[in-house]
């Protein structure tokens, strides 16, 4: 029997419990044990929070200058490092990830967002001041928004809510932020770490659990929250954005994705299969940008579905605490359900299993990593988020077929090309109805530079200086000469 450990929400300064007292038991989905209990928070509460958010950000928050909101950032990072062991801890088990994994592409990476946060604090930019018309100075000023409603996601918790966080306290908003339903234990003691710290006066950093509706919900319709962030599935978003219409306030989504690897036959072979089952199957597939769907020429199509499969055969599953683990569980039951009736209905359909396609029998959520070949452009498998071990593969006439089947989907987060030929490259990036394109190579992200989607994928951008002027408003002050 694990341990089971009781959290509270920081509201205004304060730890307290869901106003009914209402809590919801969180599992390991690597285990099946329940591992803890958070709150179920109220509308009410959420009332609390940004009621507190406000008064916070009208009394002191909204004076701090970018070289105090830096350093807050700053002792963030400092504190993502020194509780690296503990967090990584908690959110593999708790995400049912490897531990290995967690530590290395997870916690590090964390700190340095923040870091890239604190820096962009400090160099907000808008147009030089001057007399564009005469008799008259124009100026710009770039002023946070106020309170920032920030709803994260379960695949990469404290990570997607470090997105959301830098960029809104960098640029002076306060803040109230609700983890996913299932996944609020990294963030809950994080927030025990900076509270302990003193980073931020009462009221400038509030956590709150609990269920999309009514807590997410609540942020969403809250007159004095003045821009909601999401990061979840595109239904939600467009649900959100029609929630958020009531009070017209900002609305920036990070939703699905269903990225395509387009594997041109000039390409080099043995890399992309290395990279698709790296981007393929990271974090279980519960990634936004995995390499879903692999789009291969005609003439290295057979060799590509078989270096894949040789490569997911090699694959350790089934234990996150082994450092030579590739994949963990995935989060929940629901998940493992949803990921489970996409493969049988694509089997149903006629697609051929090559590798995978079961769920691994041991406690928990498990699956195995899944390579599904056979399948026509307009199979729900091809055109639908798994977000799962699941990857595709279609063999393409030519580049043509290539690009319209690489954007027929709803999503744009994210494709790949692969070739040896820059003009195809740089051609094919520019077409691509993406928000990033790699070329010869799939997943990686650095702060500097944005992440977002286009399509249904939503609008707005994480990271780089553009998510932190996504978290102001901008005001021109004119004043006569006279
Ligand atoms: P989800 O949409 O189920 O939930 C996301 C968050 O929204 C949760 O905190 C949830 O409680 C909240 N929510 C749900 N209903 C709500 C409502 N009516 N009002 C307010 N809040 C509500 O998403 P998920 O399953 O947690 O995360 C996986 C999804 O996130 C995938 O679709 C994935 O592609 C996407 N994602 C996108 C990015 C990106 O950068 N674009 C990054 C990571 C994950």
């Amino acid at each position: 029997m694990a341990d089971v450990k009781s959290y509270k929400m920081l509201i205004g300064g304060e730890w307290v419990d869901a106003s009914d007292g209402n809590t919801r038991k969180i599992e390991s989905p690597a285990t099946g044990d329940v591992i803890a209990e958070v709150p179920e928070a109220t509308a009410e509460d959420v009332d609390k929070a940004v009621r507190a958010a406000k008064t916070a950000f009208d009394e002191t928050w909204s004076d701090a200058t970018p070289g105090e909101r830096s350093r807050a950032l700053l002792k963030m990072a400092d504190l993502v490092e020194e509780h690296g062991d503990e967090i990584g801890r908690l959110e593999s088990e708790n995400v049912g990830k490897v531990l290995a994994l967690t530590m290395s592409e997870e916690v590090p990476v964390i700190a340095d967002q923040f870091r890239f946060f604190a820096a962009g604090a400090r160099v907000l930019e808008g147009l030089a001041a001057g007399e564009y018309m005469k008799g008259y100075t124009s100026m710009l000023r770039r002023e946070p928004i106020g309170v920032a409603g920030l709803i994260a996601p379960w695949n990469y918790p404290l990570y997607m809510a470090a997105w959301k966080l830098g960029p809104a306290l960098a640029a002076g908003n306060t803040i109230v932020i609700k983890p996913a339903e299932n996944t609020p234990l990294t963030l809950l003691r994080f927030a025990q770490y900076i509270a302990e710290a003193e980073i931020f006066p009462p009221g400038v950093f509030n956590v709150v659990t609990g269920d999309g509706e009514p807590v997410g919900d609540a942020i969403v319709k809250h007159k004095d929250v003045g821009i909601v962030s999401l990061t979840g599935e595109t239904t939600t978003g467009k649900l959100i954005a029609r929630n958020a219409s009531e009070t017209l306030k900002r609305v920036h989504l990070e939703l699905g994705g269903k990225a395509p690897v387009i594997v041109f036959d000039d390409a080099d072979i043995s890399t992309a299969a290395e990279w698709i089952q790296i981007a393929g199957y990271f974090n279980s597939g519960q990634d936004c940008t995995a390499a879903t769907r692999v789009l291969a020429g005609p003439r290295v199509y057979e060799n590509l579905v078989s270096e894949v499969i040789s490569k997911v055969s090699e694959m350790k599953v089934g234990d996150i605490f082994d450092d030579e683990a590739a994949m963990g569980s995935l989060v929940s039951r629901a998940q493992l359900e949803r990921v489970t009736g996409f493969v049988d209905r694509a089997r149903e359909r006629g697609a051929t299993v090559n590798i995978g396609g079961e769920v691994i029998d041991q406690p928990g959520s498990w699956y195995s990593p899944t390579l599904v070949t056979d399948v026509k452009q307009d199979d729900e498998i091809v055109q639908n988020e798994v977000f799962g071990p699941v990857v595709t593969v279609q063999r393409y006439d030519d580049e043509e077929q290539a690009l319209a089947w690489a954007n027929g989907v709803d999503y744009g987060l994210a494709a790949s090309v692969w070739t040896r030929d820059v003009g195809r490259a740089l051609r094919m990036s520019r077409k691509l109805q993406f928000g990033t394109v790699w070329i010869n190579t799939h997943i990686p992200l650095t702060p500097e530079m944005p992440h977002g989607g286009y399509k249904q994928s939503g609008y707005g951008k994480d990271m780089s200086i553009y998510s932190i002027e996504e978290y102001t408003n901008v005001k021109h002050v004119m004043a006569s000469l006279d």
